[in-house]
């Protein structure tokens, strides 16, 4: 038979809800000339039944050999582990977050076995990849959730609240951290009815976390950096911001952080110390717990009572949300899946960068510039 199989097979990381294929690209992939091939069950913890998939066109498989042995592209949430990428054949797409660098053995893996990887976090952020962007979508998910599990844990209302018991005051919450995730986060905290105020090193986030009607914290330090991101402070500015700011997290009740600068461990902005000056009943979610914490106390996957204090440092929060955000990550692989897959054939364009900066190991033999 002629075409190419797209396979999907369940993941495989602890707690990993997510899935990155959904009916409805299932659908658009066919409609691109591909088959497509799913692990039986791969869906269920998203909310989609594998009758979805059928009726979406896709074929099941039993197992993830038969989803993804054959098959010359396969999508995932997460990288799958070293037996499943054993499974894959030379020359197999894969694209997912995949963190090739982040484990020695799974980097290894990839290029032994000759694949394709696609690690999607590689992606440039231009214009044109908004839409396959799931570092942005993900983060969507994550700031919300932040906000809902800071919610819950405050022994507050977050709203203004005039009752026959009298009126309460609404929370104060400071969200640290205004890219995608902060942003998100200072909206859901918003509509929570909080008093919002956002924080962030790059000048130009005053402006949206004001449209947002957040308030901009300014500590008087601005670290704009190249494409859009951060830069890292000099110790001088940060003993600024920090001087500043643990005057002021004295008065905050809910403190969510967001922030992050790529490719390093999450600055330290809240110490223990400022921890200490909050009030009793405050709560600190750490979004950024994953690589490291912003809050030097924070334990990845724990909450703890510092002094009645709570700092929670949640993972994944974007499987939490795993419905919508496979939604979200199914339709940005899609999108990028789409530079390369058409009319059921494998066209890979190395002039293009957002298959040549994406693809890793990086290619020497083309002519683009690699550099990142
Ligand atoms: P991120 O997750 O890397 O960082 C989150 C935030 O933390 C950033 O806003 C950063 O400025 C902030 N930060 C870093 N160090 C800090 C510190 N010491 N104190 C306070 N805040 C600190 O960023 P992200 O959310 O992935 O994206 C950041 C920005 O990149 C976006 O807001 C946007 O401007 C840009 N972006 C552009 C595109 C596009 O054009 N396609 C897509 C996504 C993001």
């Amino acid at each position: 038979m002629s075409g190419i199989t797209i396979g999907v097979a369940s993941e495989t990381a602890a707690g990993e809800k997510r899935v990155a294929l959904t009916p409805e690209t299932c659908k658009k992939l066919i409609a691109r000339g591909a088959r497509v091939r799913v692990q039986r069950g791969a869906g269920r913890s998203a909310g989609f039944t594998d009758e979805a998939y059928v009726q979406a066109g896709a074929e099941l498989a039993d197992d993830a050999a038969g989803a993804t042995a054959q098959a010359e592209v396969v999508l995932c949430v997460q990288a799958p582990d070293g037996e499943r990428l054993n499974l894959l054949r030379e020359g197999t797409a894969l694209v997912g977050l995949l963190q090739p660098q982040a484990d020695a053995a799974r980097g290894e893996a990839i290029v032994a076995r000759k694949l394709l990887a696609f690690p999607l976090e590689r992606l440039p952020r231009t214009t044109r990849a908004q839409a396959m962007d799931v570092l942005s979508s993900q983060a969507g998910m994550a700031g919300y959730k932040a906000v809902l599990i800071a919610g819950q844990l405050a022994p507050r209302f977050f709203p203004m609240l005039t009752t026959a018991a009298g009126t309460i005051r609404p929370s104060r919450v400071l969200i640290v951290g205004a890219g995608v995730a902060g942003l998100q986060a200072i909206a859901t905290a918003k509509r929570l009815g909080a008093q919002v105020e956002g924080f962030d090193v790059r000048p130009e986030t005053r402006e949206q976390i004001e449209s947002l009607g957040g308030k901009f914290l300014d500590l008087g330090v601005s670290a704009a950096g190249e494409g859009g991101y951060a830069r890292q402070l000099t110790d001088e500015e940060r003993a600024e911001q920090q001087r500043r700011l643990g005057e002021h997290l004295k008065n905050i009740d809910v403190i969510v952080c967001t922030a992050a600068v790529p490719g390093r461990p999450a600055p330290k902005i809240i110490s223990a110390a400022m921890i200490a000056g909050m009030k009793p009943g405050s709560v600190l979610v750490d979004l950024a717990a994953e690589t490291g914490g912003n809050c030097e106390l924070t334990r990845p996957g724990e909450t703890l009572d510092i002094d009645g204090v709570t700092v929670a440092g949640p993972l994944n929060l974007a499987s939490s949300g795993a419905v919508h955000a496979s939604e979200m990550f199914a339709r940005n692989a899609f999108n990028f899946v789409s530079l390369f897959v058409d009319g059921g054939e494998l066209k890979y364009d190395w002039n293009d960068e957002l298959l040549a900066k994406t693809v890793w190991p990086e290619r020497k033999d083309e002519a683009h510039s690699a550099a990142a």
